[in-house]
C-alpha cells in the first residue's frame, strides 16, 4: 500500500461541481484582482472567525509583512518569535529591518513558551512586539501572551497560518483576541486556495484601514499614495475558491480530528503515551501529540509525534520502504539557519527546539486519508518502534 503525505485531489472531487462554473464565471468577467469576490470572502471569513476586519492579501508571508508594517516599528527593533516555525514568521521580521529574537518552545505543545518569552524579554533592550505561532493548529497560550504584552506594553501578532478554526483556552478562535492575526491559504493549510493567498485579521478599525491601504501601495484612492505600501492583493479567483471551501471547513476539521483520535488510540493501545510524558518509563518509546481539552480546540494541520532521536531517521526510512510518506516539521530550526547566524543564537541556545528537530515525525493526517491507510501507517510505525524498543531504551 502507498500512503502519500497529503493528497489534495480527493477533496477537490467533492467540490469540483461547485468550482468549475465559478472559474468559468471569473474568466468571463475578466475581473481578477480584489473586487466583489474578495470583499465577500473577507466578510464571510471574518464572520467565521468572529473578527471585525479581515483583509485579504497575497500570501501568509505577506500577511505577516503587512501586520508588522502596521505596527510602525523602527529598524533594529526586536520582535520575539519561536524558532520552531516555518521560515516566513521570522523572514517577515528581518525583511523590515527588524530583528527576530528566537524563543524556545514548550516541549508538550511545541508552541512558544511564555516563561521563556519572559526570560528572553529580560535580556532584550529593544523588544517591540510578540509574534507567537499556533503551530500544527495547536493553540498557543493566548492569555499568557496577552498578559506579557500588557505588562511590557507590547502588541501581539498571532501567526495563524496553520490554525484557522483552532480555539484558545477561552473557546475563542485563535487570531481574534490579540492585536492582529495572520493567515495563509496555501494549498496544504486546512483552508487552502488554488495557489497563494492570505489574510490579516484585526478588531481595530484604524489597523483595518491601514492594512487595506498597505496591500495596494499605501493607497485608498487610485494614484493617491498616503504612505509607501506593497503590492500584496488577493485575487478574485482565489477568493471565489475560498468562498466555496469555507462552508466545508468544519467538516474537514472534524475528519482531521477523527484521524488524530484514531492514531492516538492505536498508539495508546500499543503502550505509547502522550508527548507530555518523559521517556524514562517502560512504555513504548513513541509519544503521540498532546491536544487541549474543550473549549480549546486543535485543528490538527499536522500530526506530529516523537520517537527517540537515535531511531528517528531509521523509522522514517523504514516507513518509506513500506510506501508511507512522512515529513519533519522542521529539520533545521530558524535560529540555526545560515541567514540568522549573525544573531548569535547558536547550537544549544534553544534546547527544546533542537530536541524537537531531532525527535519529531509528521504522519499523513489529511481528511480523506481513510481508516485503512491510517491503520497501516500506525501499525507499521508501532511494529518498527517495538522492534527497536531495546535500542530506544538504551538511547534515552
Ligand atoms: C505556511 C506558513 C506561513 C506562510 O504562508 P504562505 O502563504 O506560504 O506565505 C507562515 N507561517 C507559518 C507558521 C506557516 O505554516
Amino acid at each position: 500500500m502507498t500512503v502519500p503525505f497529503i493528497d489534495l485531489k480527493p477533496q477537490y472531487e467533492t467540490i469540483r461541481a461547485q468550482c468549475e462554473p465559478k472559474l468559468h464565471e471569473i474568466a468571463a468577467s475578466q475581473y481578477f484582482v480584489l473586487g466583489p469576490e474578495v470583499a465577500a470572502f473577507e466578510n464571510e471569513v471574518g464572520a467565521y472567525l468572529g473578527v471585525q476586519h479581515g483583509v485579504g492579501c497575497s500570501s501568509g508571508s505577506d500577511a505577516l509583512l503587512l501586520a508588522l508594517m502596521a505596527l510602525d516599528l523602527t529598524p533594529g527593533d526586536q520582535v520575539l518569535c519561536p524558532s520552531w516555525t516555518f521560515f516566513a514568521t521570522a523572514g517577515a521580521i528581518s525583511r523590515l529591518g527588524l530583528e527576530p529574537v528566537f524563543v524556545d518552545i514548550d516541549p508538550v505543545t511545541y508552541n512558544m513558551c511564555p516563561q521563556a518569552t519572559e526570560a528572553a524579554l529580560a535580556t532584550c533592550s529593544r523588544a517591540k512586539a510578540l509574534l507567537p505561532v499556533h503551530i500544527y493548529g495547536l493553540p498557543a497560550d493566548v492569555d499568557a501572551f496577552l498578559q506579557i504584552g500588557q505588562r511590557h506594553n507590547l502588541p501581539v501578532i498571532e501567526d495563524c497560518a496553520q490554525s484557522i478554526g483552532a480555539k484558545d483556552a477561552t473557546g475563542a478562535m485563535t487570531g481574534t483576541r490579540c492585536t492582529m492575526g495572520t493567515w495563509s491559504f496555501f494549498p496544504t493549510k486546512n483552508l487552502g486556495c488554488f495557489g497563494d493567498g492570505g489574510l490579516v485579521s484585526a478588531n481595530d478599525s484604524r489597523l483595518g484601514e491601514y492594512l487595506r491601504m498597505a496591500r495596494v501601495h499605501g493607497s485608498k484612492q487610485r494614484y493617491v499614495h498616503e504612505f509607501v505600501g506593497v503590492n500584496a492583493r488577493l485575487d478574485a479567483l482565489q477568493a471565489a475558491i475560498l468562498r466555496i471551501k469555507l462552508p466545508h471547513l468544519e467538516r474537514w476539521h472534524s475528519a482531521r480530528i477523527a484521524n488524530a483520535d484514531a492514531y492516538d488510540s492505536i498508539f495508546r493501545k500499543a503502550g505509547a503515551r502522550c508527548t507530555s510524558c518523559a521517556w524514562d518509563d517502560a512504555s513504548l518509546p513513541l509519544r503521540f501529540p498532546w491536544r487541549p481539552a474543550a473549549p480549546a480546540r486543535a485543528i490538527v494541520n499536522q500530526y506530529v509525534l516523537r520517537v527517540p532521536a537515535a531511531i528517528r531517521d531509521e523509522t522514517r526510512e523504514h516507513m518509506k520502504e513500506r510506501g508511507i510518506s512522512t515529513e519533519i516539521y522542521y529539520p533545521i530550526p530558524l535560529h540555526l539557519q545560515q541567514c540568522w547566524a549573525h544573531l548569535g543564537q547558536g547550537i544549544g541556545s534553544l534546547p527544546e527546539t533542537e530536541r524537537a528537530a531531532n525527535e519529531t515525525i509528521a504522519l499523513p493526517i489529511f481528511p480523506e486519508l481513510g481508516m485503512e491507510r491510517l491503520r497501516y501507517v500506525a501499525e507499521t510505525l508501532v511494529q518498527f518502534v517495538e522492534s527497536k524498543s531495546r535500542a530506544c531504551a538504551a538511547a534515552s
